[in-house]
């Protein structure tokens, strides 16, 4: 299946399909002539599909080199970006060579941003690897990388020549990983996609989610896509995108890392400000109820011990979503549609708070 994403300077096709890394060769000469081909991946994923894919490159005509950082979210450091300049300058990569982001989001965003920087942009192309960068990061041309003091503080909008999408490569992804990409797909249709969330309610479990992930990352890629097209730089509707991600953050910020990963944040998120909108008449009765039962059918967590109120309130209160004290939260009309709600920054408070709730 293949997606357009259409911007006005800049189209470009999602290619979902299962299989598709085996014959990545064929899919790059589709789009680049015969060139010098960086591929940045990290250590998990160059074990398991590094070498293949150079040797698919060649064959196909492309002279290529491949650096791997370290597995995991400290990598998206100016530290890491640093190192791959380097790389890229010792490779004598210029400005009509490409880039190859093969991996999960940490390296397609850092991937993304060091693409985006080095030598003032060069071509790239997004090889998504987990299903959270399936459905969600490698689309859109968000990159960053981290500072001390803050997540993806310093990035670009910049857009790919193509993504590639094989959803073979969640065979060897660990269950909790697929388990943080399915809080994306179930927020996703929530926020957007009535129908996928029936598709979705006639899932049985995580597995069954697996053998059908062609069809559901692509109805995914296709609300991601639409709402870029609409809000490419983030300005407005983009927003609806961060369901459930501003609680989320926090908790998986103040919990400590690993302890609460990104996606389970997500699910928290998305239960807790549902119920708090429920209760306030924001979003419809029962509506919370709908979100436990889908989120619990794919064992990802709803309700945690982990709730340091005040902590989270400073932390979402510090965040660089807050403007002119103002905070933006997303929340249900129904499902299959979300709203943008502007409160008074003291506001939140009240969606922090858990009594009557599960
Ligand atoms: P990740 O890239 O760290 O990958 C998770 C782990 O899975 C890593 O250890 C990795 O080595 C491993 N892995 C990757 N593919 C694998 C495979 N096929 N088989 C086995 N192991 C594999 O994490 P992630 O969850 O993919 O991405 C999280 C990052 O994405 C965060 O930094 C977040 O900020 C970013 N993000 C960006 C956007 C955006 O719009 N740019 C959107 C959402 C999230």
């Amino acid at each position: 299946m293949k997606l357009t994403v259409t911007l006005p300077t800049h189209s470009y096709d999602l290619t979902i399909e299962t299989g598709a890394l085996d014959k990545i060769g064929t899919w790059v000469r589709s789009l680049w002539q015969p060139q010098r081909v960086a591929i940045i991946t990290d250590e998990t994923v160059n074990k398991l599909y590094g070498a293949a894919v150079e040797k698919e490159l060649q064959a196909a005509g492309f002279e290529t080199s491949l650096i791997a950082v370290a597995a995991g979210e400290q990598s998206k450091s100016l530290e890491t970006a640093q190192l791959l300049y380097d790389f890229l300058a010792e490779q004598q990569l210029t400005r009509s060579d490409g880039l190859i982001a093969l991996g999960g989001g940490v390296v397609g965003d850092l991937a993304g941003f060091v693409a985006s920087t080095y030598m003032r942009g060069i071509h790239f192309l997004q090889v998504p690897t987990t299903l959270l960068a399936q459905v969600d990061s490698s689309i859109g041309g968000k990159t960053a990388v981290n500072t001390k003091k803050a997540k993806n503080l310093v990035g670009t909008f910049a857009q790919p020549d193509g993504v590639l999408i094989d959803p073979n490569t969640l065979k060897t992804l660990e269950p909790r990983r697929v388990r943080e990409g399915i809080a994306e797909i179930v927020k996703s249709a929530a926020i957007a996609d009535v129908e996928l969330w029936h598709r979705l309610s006639s899932l049985e479990n995580e597995q069954d989610l697996v053998a059908h992930a062609e069809e559901i990352i692509t109805a995914c890629c296709k609300i991601k896509r639409d709402v870029v097209e609409e809000d490419e730089l983030d300005l407005g509707l983009r927003l609806i995108l961060n369901f459930g991600h501003t609680i989320g953050h926090a908790l998986e910020n103040t919990a400590g890392y690993g302890v609460i990963a990104h996606g389970e944040g997500v699910s928290l998120g998305m239960i807790q400000i549902t119920q708090v909108a429920e209760q306030r008449g924001l979003s419809p009765l029962g509506i919370t109820q709908e979100l436990v039962t889908m989120l619990e059918k794919f064992h990802l967590p709803v309700t945690t011990d982990c709730w340091p109120e005040e902590r989270l309130y400073q932390a979402i209160t510090h965040d660089k979503k807050t403007r002119g004290g103002q905070i933006k939260i997303i929340v249900l009309e129904k499902i299959g549609q979300a709203k943008i709600v502007s409160l008074p920054t003291e506001e939140i408070r009240a969606f922090l708070n858990r009594e009557g709730g599960i």
